[in-house]
């Protein structure tokens, strides 16, 4: 089940997770990318289920991400908007501002450590999930007119 906004888990610092291999962390991502799947969302944190940890999934042009501990390590300067919806925000879009290239480290489920440089829809999704992980939302980031 997604939790929506105003759920103050949506607020909280999200904990990091200590051991990726853990079966436990194993069934989460399975029940995430389903839950992803069924809700034709592209990404999804782990608070949007109720689990304040640090873990996210995206799947986008084929491609399935599943972020442990991830974190933004470098950024471009320049800046794009683009119109962001969220699960936990049923039905609505707001224009977001979001760098338009991003680098992200994060550990695999094998815990592993990966880097992943992004532009575009990808830069876009990294961080408005890993912002979950913060307690940030498109409440917080859109862009008011
Ligand atoms: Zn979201």
């Amino acid at each position: 089940m997604i939790v929506t906004y105003p759920n103050p888990i949506l607020k909280k610092i999200a904990k990091p997770i200590e051991d990726p291999t853990d079966p436990e962390i194993r069934d989460l991502i399975f029940e995430m990318l389903e839950t992803m799947e069924k809700n034709n969302g592209l990404g999804l944190a782990a608070p949007q289920i109720g689990k304040s940890i640090r873990l996210c999934t995206i799947k986008l042009d084929g491609e399935t991400y599943i972020l442990i501990n991830p974190k933004i390590v470098g950024k471009s300067w320049k800046k794009e908007i683009g119109e962001e919806g969220c699960l936990s925000f049923p039905e609505i879009f707001v224009p977001v501002k979001r760098h338009s290239k991003v680098k992200v480290r994060f550990t695999d489920k094998e815990g592993k450590e990966i880097t992943v440089k992004a532009a575009g829809l990808l830069a876009r999704a990294f961080q408005h999930e890993i912002d979950h992980l913060d307690g940030i939302t498109i409440e917080d980031r859109k862009i008011k007119s």
